[in-house]
């Protein structure tokens, strides 16, 4: 299998320095990409069935004076752990898809415009909670990607930061251009993130909190697809921060 072969390539390297030739690799790549590829399709085909699981379950609803109050209940826990199964494998598939480098939808793009938009969108939200959602951006900063991609990776960062920040806390997004690299920042004054844990944000399913965050309806999948959208654009994506003070997540991608 895939891990297998990994391993295989770890201990050979390690112990002879074994200079791993492309068509060693190849096999390790091929599983790699059939595995993805599964991914993608196990989470596809499991789009249809579950949004029937959904309708069903709120038709009823709609019709309380016909159900009782117990089996609206029931209705409704069925509801909502399908909208986080819905979420699990809509990130999933989405996941599975970026690891695809790179696709047809390549092109020049304002990053600053894409931040714009995205601040407007999530003005009511920080608003409701008495977030002060503040942005410091350097005009037009152009760069080559994928917008669907970008405006995932940065809605990600910012929803976390919402999420994560009690009420009349500060977020701050900030973007800057050193050289030929675009760093945006998005800052906020929420529960932080553990020194032991800096370095465990970005895998899959990883959280800090499991029993509270299940019912967040986050999937834990937010920050492996952050990471993956950077990297798929030659970037890179780091968090510092304090427990208890607040988290800082830095996105590094090249300018065009
Ligand atoms: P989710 O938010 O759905 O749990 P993510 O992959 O987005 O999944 O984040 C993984 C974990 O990283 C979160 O569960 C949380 O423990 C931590 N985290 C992410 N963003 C922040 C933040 N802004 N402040 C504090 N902790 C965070």
């Amino acid at each position: 299998g895939l891990g297998g072969g990994i391993l295989i390539t770890l201990v050979l390297s390690g112990i002879g320095g074994i200079f791993l030739t492309r068509q060693a690799m190849q096999p390790i790549e091929e599983s790699f990409q059939r595995l993805k590829q599964f991914t993608a399709d196990a989470s596809h085909e499991l789009r249809s069935p579950l949004m029937a699981i959904k309708i069903n379950a709120e038709l009823p609803l709609e019709y309380p004076m016909e159900i009782g109050p117990k089996d609206a209940e029931k209705f409704q826990a069925i509801a909502s752990a399908t909208n986080q199964m819905t979420r699990l494998t809509e990130d999933l598939l989405f996941l599975a898809r970026t690891d695809k480098v790179p696709n047809g939808d390549w092109n020049s793009l304002n990053l600053t415009s894409i931040l714009e938009n995205l601040l407007l969108l999530y003005k009511p939200q920080a608003q409701a909670k008495q977030i002060n959602l503040i942005s410091q951006l350097t005009e037009n900063l152009y760069l080559m990607g994928d917008s669907v991609q970008l405006t995932r990776l940065f809605s990600n960062l910012i929803e976390n930061a919402l999420h994560y920040t009690p009420l009349e806390g500060v977020i701050e997004i900030k973007t800057t251009r050193v050289g030929s690299q675009i760093y945006v920042k998005v800052q906020d004054t929420g529960m932080g993130i553990a020194p032991e844990h800096i370095d465990k944000v970005f895998e899959r399913f990883w959280r800090a909190d499991k029993s509270r965050s299940y019912n967040s309806g986050g999937s834990g999948l937010g920050l492996a697809i952050a990471q993956a959208i950077a990297h798929n654009h030659s970037g890179l994506i780091t968090v510092t921060g304090q427990l208890g003070v607040g988290s800082c997540f830095t996105v590094r991608l090249p300018a065009s």
